[in-house]
């Protein structure tokens, strides 16, 4: 029998809103928390932002968790403009996002540096997120098991059975970020049920089974259900959608009833 796995959904604001709104947004999805009950929630604002979302989340009650939407891979020092995972854990985040295509792509970070990340933030005792996906070109070219398996194997190199277990994997084909074109249910699981059997190569299956495997790449309300019916699909990690409280509680509410 399969482990269960509770539902875990997040938003990842990027770099939108402002202070103001994104206060009354987080305010907002924690007064109406309950639609989503037994799903794990988390909002990731940008940086500078984490402490005033944190400090409403507080205020509202309730269990809606923070991410930031990277890290440093350094404790601290000389790094300028860089932030450091327990300067996250300081202003009260529980998760973050790494590895994110955007940050692969714009950013140059590489499996390496996603891997020094995740390690990092391990150690600093917050839960990692990390973002794993094929672009057009890479599909098109039969390409995207090759992809994800040496994302996944260099990305997680090295943890340990606990570490993994703790950390939530995202796969987002690139091709969907942003774009409106969601995978299929079918396409999705597909490359999920590979994840998990990569996971169980670098650990064992019981460990595999365990770890949360989210897809993201333009999951709206209108197409969480389908995406939650699959059985490895264990959340969302959601851009767009994740700027209206209503469109993310929709998307969170489908993945509420969800069994592993
Ligand atoms: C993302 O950036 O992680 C993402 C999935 O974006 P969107 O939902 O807008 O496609």
């Amino acid at each position: 029998m399969a482990a269960p796995r509770t539902p875990i959904v997040a938003g990842n604001w990027k770099m939108n809103l402002d202070r103001s709104r994104g206060v009354a947004l987080a305010t907002a999805v924690a007064g109406r928390r309950g639609e989503a009950a037994g799903v794990e929630l988390v909002l990731c604002p940008p940086a500078v932002y984490v402490l005033p979302v944190a400090e409403a989340l507080a205020k509202a009650g309730g269990d809606v968790a923070v991410g930031g939407q990277n890290a440093s891979d350094k404790e601290s020092g000389a790094f300028t403009g860089e932030v450091a995972p327990a300067m996250l854990l300081d202003l009260g985040c529980r998760y973050v996002i790494l590895g994110h295509s955007e940050r692969r792509t714009l950013y140059g970070e590489t499996d390496a540096v996603v891997n020094s990340k995740t390690k990092a933030a391990l150690a600093a005792g917050l839960v990692p997120i990390v973002c794993v996906g094929e672009t057009l070109a890479e599909r098109e070219a039969g390409r995207t098991t090759a992809v994800v398996t040496e994302q996944i194997n260099g990305s997680l190199a090295g943890l340990d059975a606990a570490s993994l277990e703790k950390t939530v994997v995202a796969y987002e084909p690139v091709w969907a970020i942003g774009t409106g074109k969601v995978a299929t249910p079918e396409q999705a699981q597909e490359v999920h049920a590979t994840i998990r059997g990569l996971l169980a190569g670098l650990s064992s299956a019981a460990t595999a089974a365990r770890v949360r495997i989210q897809y993201g790449g333009s999951v709206k309300p209108d197409n969480a259900a389908e995406l939650a019916a699959c059985p490895d699909i264990d959340g969302a990690l959601v851009g767009g959608a994740s700027l209206k409280a209503d469109d993310f509680l929709a998307i969170a509410k489908a993945f509420a009833g969800r069994k592993a």
